[in-house]
């Protein structure tokens, strides 16, 4: 094996896991992190790799779903970042919900454990894309980073909002109006929030007069539909929130609409406020969140932001390798692809590691089966003939994909996975 240094770019989801996976793989990496940042403090300051910015849940562990047959796909490849978001899990029904600190405390040590991955951290620049490298700077990449990946994409670049819950001190939270259950009797890992038709109507009256932040019409277009603010949720009609976030099904008792709060933490000492991802004034997050029975008192502990997201026209920019047409042995992983949540950027981080190692291998390197989740996105990220909206795994990617048998397709996924990633790796 060659001595040189693969240089990645960024300790995120997809960095952390590519470099993981070149190590694995007796590949040398060199890896390049800007955190800890002043500029990015209210988005995780710490330091720690691989951090969840919003939402401490990685979605189902169901593999009748989307996100269920990627994560047992990346378990069947061996991911790193899934094996320790199982042992930071906290109870969360059917998803994998992760206590965040511990989560990126455990990356960071197997990363920092790791003989053949030098760390430093500070801001890469132009010269760091020159030899073998993989940008994997995310949402929050670096001006400098942007420019250089603006440059070699021309105008195939685009952006997306993002936005972030706010996240609740519990011991704030009045249980004497909030009850404890999952949904459908299946253990009691939620606080719940239940609410009368009239409160609701209060409370969705005021939302609407609510004051967001950074407010221009241009850019409803640019939402990604998994993660849009529930105030831009709330103005398709007073009744979208009932049955989106607020649905009051599968509770022993009728309720109108209920707002469920999720562990952020072993402990339980914080809560997640689930799928109110928000963009208004932070005042006027206090006074909305407050209106909800039992959060009369609530402290907001972390409020939700917007972000706009960069990413390119992967079929137009990379080759099948993920790999810049235009610029040999630079490699983009990670949400700048265009894929959507933690996992899918996981994925990405893999196939990238296992791209490059087959470049030094000088081996062939192909996409992923297609009856596959992760054949099936990559296919969407960097095959698509129109252009590429941000993706994440859902069932109607796959290849011939029908309803009826969830479960038929999912093991084939995974018998099919099991065989591409053995021949990649051997
Ligand atoms: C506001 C917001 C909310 C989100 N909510 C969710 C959610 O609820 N669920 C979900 O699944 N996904 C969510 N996402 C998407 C999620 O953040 C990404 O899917 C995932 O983190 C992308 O992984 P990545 O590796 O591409 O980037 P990241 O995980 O962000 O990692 C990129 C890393 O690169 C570093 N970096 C940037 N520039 C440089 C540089 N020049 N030099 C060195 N290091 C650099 C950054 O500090 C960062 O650590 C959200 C994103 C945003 C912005």
């Amino acid at each position: 094996m060659t001595e040189e240094r693969v240089r990645v770019i960024g300790g995120g989801f997809a960095g952390s896991e590519a470099a993981i996976a070149l190590s694995n793989l007796g590949v040398p990496v060199l890896l390049i992190e800007r955190r800890p940042d002043e500029k990015l403090f209210h988005f995780n300051n710490s330091g720690n790799f691989a951090y969840p910015v919003c939402s401490n849940s990685f979605k189902s562990v169901q593999m009748q779903n989307g996100h269920g047959l990627l994560k047992a796909e990346l378990s069947v490849m061996r991911s790193s970042l899934l094996k320790h978001a199982r042992k930071s899990r906290v109870k969360a029904g059917k998803a994998l919900a992760v206590d965040r600190d511990e989560f990126s405390l455990l990356v960071t040590r197997d990363i920092s454990n790791r003989k053949n991955i030098v760390v430093e951290r500070r801001v890469a620049d132009e010269d760091d894309l020159k030899g073998r490298a993989i940008i994997a700077t995310g949402p929050f990449t670096s001006e400098n980073i942007l420019e250089c990946i603006k440059n070699l994409a021309g105008q195939k670049h685009y952006s997306f909002i993002d936005s972030v819950s706010p996240i609740l001190l519990a011991e704030s939270v009045n249980m004497e109006k909030c009850f404890t259950a999952s949904r459908y009797n299946e253990g009691n890992d939620y606080i719940n929030c239940p609410m009368t038709k009239d409160e609701f109507n209060v409370f969705y009256d005021e939302l609407l007069k609510a004051e967001r932040s950074g407010y221009d019409e241009t850019d409803k277009e640019e939402f990604f539909s998994g993660c849009m603010p529930f105030e831009e949720v709330a103005r398709y009609g007073r009744r979208a929130l009932v049955f989106g976030i607020m649905k009051p099904v599968g509770f022993d008792k009728k309720y109108y609409a209920v707002v469920q709060l999720r562990r952020e933490n072993r402990e339980g000492t914080m809560l997640n406020m689930v799928g109110f991802q928000t963009r208004l004034k932070w005042g006027e997050q206090e006074r909305i969140v407050r209106m909800i029975p039992g959060l009369e008192k609530a402290e907001i502990l972390r409020y939700g932001v917007m972000h706009k997201n960069p990413y390119v026209d992967s079929p137009s920019v990379l080759n099948e390798n993920l790999e810049f047409k235009n610029r040999k042995n630079l490699y983009l992983a990670g949400q700048l692809t265009g894929s959507e949540g933690y996992m899918e950027a996981t994925l990405t981080g893999i196939y990238v590691a296992l791209s490059v190692f087959s470049k030094i291998k000088k081996r062939e390197m192909t996409l992923p089966p297609e009856t596959t989740m992760s054949g099936s996105l990559l296919r969407y990220l960097l095959k698509s003939e129109k252009k590429i909206n941000p993706m994440n795994a859902n069932f109607g990617l796959l290849k011939d994909y029908s309803k009826k048998n969830k479960l038929f397709y999912a093991k084939r996924a995974l018998k099919d996975i099991w065989e591409w990633y053995n021949e990649r790796t051997l």
